[in-house]
């Protein structure tokens, strides 16, 4: 039942960034950025707060502009300054994200806010969208919730629900930006468990997380970035046993 089973990650990139660099007026935020992930993959992103992680992962799916760099996602090329695009447009449909607040639609019930996109965007029958989103709801434990509304559901619920909605969408990248940092620490658990499962079935993501037990877990790859850039990469083992950056090393010392 563990990460181990699965294949490895294969074939062309899914994300290819190429010295990526964001100001934020007078503050570079991301500097000459390299990243590329491959189908499969699961990658975790560790690091300080306010050096640059959301950011990020937020230029992937064309949240942030960015300034200078190459950036293509699904051989879909984004711009510089962020102008929209076919290319945008795409990539929105295919890459879902899964915030620290969960961002439901408040006046819509859970189920809604799972068949809203794939009706909306994709144009599913109510039937088919109504039948993806309860067998979503169920394999993360939630499908007796599908009536209700947010606001009557724990946090660890409505991210569950988030997590259900993204996926309906067939995304061919998941990004997650602390999906557990907002919640109670007895309901941490189960939304781990939800994107255990989903990196077992072989989804490609990009994890922000301070859950270094889950990063070592699930990772393929961790990344460790210092003030917009990145310091060190490599498997959980390399990263967290043998950190080669005193950077690394002083950052592990504080969160492990
Ligand atoms: P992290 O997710 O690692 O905590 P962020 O990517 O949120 O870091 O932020 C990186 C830096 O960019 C921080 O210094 C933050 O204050 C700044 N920043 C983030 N968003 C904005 C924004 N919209 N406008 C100006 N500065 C921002
Ligand atoms: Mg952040």
């Amino acid at each position: 039942m563990t990460h181990q089973n699965k294949s490895r990650p294969e074939g062309q990139p899914i994300v290819r960034m190429e010295k990526l660099n964001k100001h934020f007026g007078d503050l570079h935020v991301l500097n000459d950025i390299d990243l590329e992930v491959t189908p499969g993959e699961v990658v975790v992103i560790i690091g300080a707060s306010g050096s640059g992680k959301s950011t990020l992962i937020r230029c992937i799916n064309g949240l942030e502009e960015f300034q200078k760099g190459f950036l293509e996602v699904d051989g879909n090329q984004l711009e510089p300054h962020g102008k929209a695009s076919r290319a945008l447009r795409q990539i929105r449909t295919e890459v879902g994200m899964v915030f620290q607040q969960f961002n439901l639609f408040p006046h819509l019930s859970v189920q809604d806010n799972v068949t809203l996109a794939p009706t909306k965007v994709r144009h599913a029958s109510p039937d088919d969208a109504h039948k993806t989103a309860l067998k979503l709801l169920e394999r993360v434990g939630i499908a007796d919730q599908a009536e209700k509304f947010p606001s009557q559901l724990s946090g660890g619920q409505q991210q569950r629900v988030a997590l259900s909605r993204a996926l309906a969408m067939e995304p061919k990248l998941m990004l997650f930006d602390e999906p557990t940092s907002a919640l109670d620490p007895e309901m941490i658990g189960e939304v781990l468990d939800a994107m255990r499962e989903l990196a077992r079935d072989g989804m490609t993501m990009i994890i922000v997380t301070h859950e270094m037990g889950f990063a070592r877990e699930v990772a393929d790859r961790v990344i460790y970035i210092h003030k917009g850039e990145i310091v060190e990469q490599g498997t959980p083992e390399q990263v967290f046993d043998n950190p080669q950056h005193e950077r690394t090393r002083s950052f592990l010392a504080r969160v492990l």
